[in-house]
């Protein structure tokens, strides 16, 4: 078999984590399996080096950080392959470079276009265990770019594709995936099966126990997930394409704290303003989620909307430029906010998901302010300060025993 085996920080951390997760790789390669192993920085490395980058330069060249960036993965994959040599099994450690994993060029959010297997398989086939740095690519110049926050998955997911391995494991600091943030909603359950197109959802709308484009990747590419603990051997949660297990109405619940509101006041009530602000928004690369507008008054209305912090900034400077040809009066800006969803397949079938929600929300005091739904999904916009309270409280409402 080929086994794709992913570690997350927390996992390597520090060298008792990475003598444990060395152990762990090595009883499968003992079993006569080729073993690829993809890691991310140890702990809180990527952290400390994105703070670092922001004390020398607020607004360092995005090339140059994805190039700091990639140090992180780099260590820990060489100090896994001295890990794994000392234990006498053979041993190799890669970069992006080294294999060849060609990205876009967008620096801090590129995307996989291909991956060259050759030096990989030849690695495996001379008996040697491969240990991939996760999280980075290499662009048409030859330059090293990063797959945004959490992308090692994505490359654990993409190499299993690439190189068609029979399993890809993602190990984490906690058993699987719940129904909520186990570290929020301590009433949480650990989820056995669950389809791509929830966990697509549930990993966009805020649960980062996996990155989303991994799973849109696993979907596509039709790679089984099993998400599982690197600290224990509980059995973990798989990811696939439909599961054994029906009738559940939601679930999950997640959060995301990482939102803006942006609310453009003011605007002409007449066709084509919506189209034109949201072009400019789209020409910018910026996606947009929950979006709100205002009944018409008088001859103006307001749209309000919401985006990923880290573009909040963009959105802003780039509605500024264009503020008089979208005949925008205002534009506000709010980072206090947070988006709370509940995710299942079995809502479709069944009314009554969003007055439960809004009931729990009701129950502890919590106010809405922007509602957005799909079929799979019902996400609200709330305070901030809300935000664990209200966590809580709309999983108990659905997961109570
Ligand atoms: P890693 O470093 O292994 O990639 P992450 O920190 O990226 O780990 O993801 C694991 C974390 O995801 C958990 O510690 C947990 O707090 C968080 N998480 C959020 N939502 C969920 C969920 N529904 N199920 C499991 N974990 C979740
Ligand atoms: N080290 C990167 C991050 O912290 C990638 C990852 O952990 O998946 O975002
Ligand atoms: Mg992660």
């Amino acid at each position: 078999m080929l086994i794709v085996k992913k570690f997350g920080g927390s996992s390597v951390a520090d060298p008792e984590r990475i003598n444990n997760v060395a152990d762990r790789c090595i009883e499968d390669y003992k079993k006569g399996h080729k073993v690829v192993v993809v890691l991310s920085a140890m702990g809180k490395t990527t952290d400390a080096l994105l703070s670092k980058a922001q004390t020398i330069n607020p607004n360092a060249p995005k090339r140059e950080v994805d190039m700091l960036l990639a140090t992180g993965e780099q260590t820990s994959v060489a100090l896994m392959a001295m890990a794994v040599a000392a234990k006498g099994v053979p041993a190799i450690s890669l970069n992006a470079f080294q294999v060849a994993m060609h990205t876009t060029s967008v620096y801090g959010d590129a995307r996989f276009k291909r991956i060259d297997t050759e030096r990989i398989y030849n690695e495996l086939d001379s008996g040697r265990m491969v240990i991939i740095t996760g999280f980075q690519g290499i662009n048409r110049r030859d330059d090293l770019t990063t797959l945004g926050r959490g992308g090692s998955d994505t490359t654990a997911v993409a190499l299993a594709a690439a190189l068609r391995a029979d399993a890809c494991e993602i190990y984490t600091d906690v058993e699987g995936v719940y129904t909520a943030d186990p570290r929020i909603v301590s009433k949480a359950r650990k989820i056995k099966e669950i389809t791509y197109d929830e966990m697509l959802e549930l990993a966009t709308l805020g649960a980062k126990v996996l990155h989303n484009r991994s799973v849109g990747l696993a979907k596509k590419y039709r790679v089984q997930l099993v998400v599982r603990s690197s600290l224990n051997r509980e059995e973990g949660t798989i990811v696939k394409e439909v599961t054994d297990v029906e009738g559940m109405l939601v679930n999950g619940v997640a959060v995301d704290k990482n939102a803006a509101r942006i609310a453009v006041l003011g605007v002409k009530n007449e066709p084509g303003i919506a189209f034109r602000i949201f072009d400019e928004l789209a020409k910018h690369n910026i996606n947009v989620d929950v979006i709100l507008q205002s009944i018409g008054r008088d001859d103006t209305k307001d749209i309000s909307f919401t985006v990923d912090q880290t573009q909040a900034k963009d959105a802003v400077a780039c509605l500024r430029e264009n503020q008089e040809r979208l005949t925008i009066k205002t534009i506000k800006e709010e980072k206090n906010v947070a988006k709370l969803s509940v995710v299942g397949a079995g809502m479709q079938s069944n009314a009554g998901v969003a007055a439960k929600m809004f009931e729990a929300l009701y129950d502890v005091g919590v106010n809405i302010r922007m509602i957005a739904t799909s079929e799979i999904r019902i996400t609200v916009l709330i305070d901030l300060e809300d935000v664990d309270v209200a966590m809580r409280a709309v999983h108990d409402k659905f997961f109570h025993d």
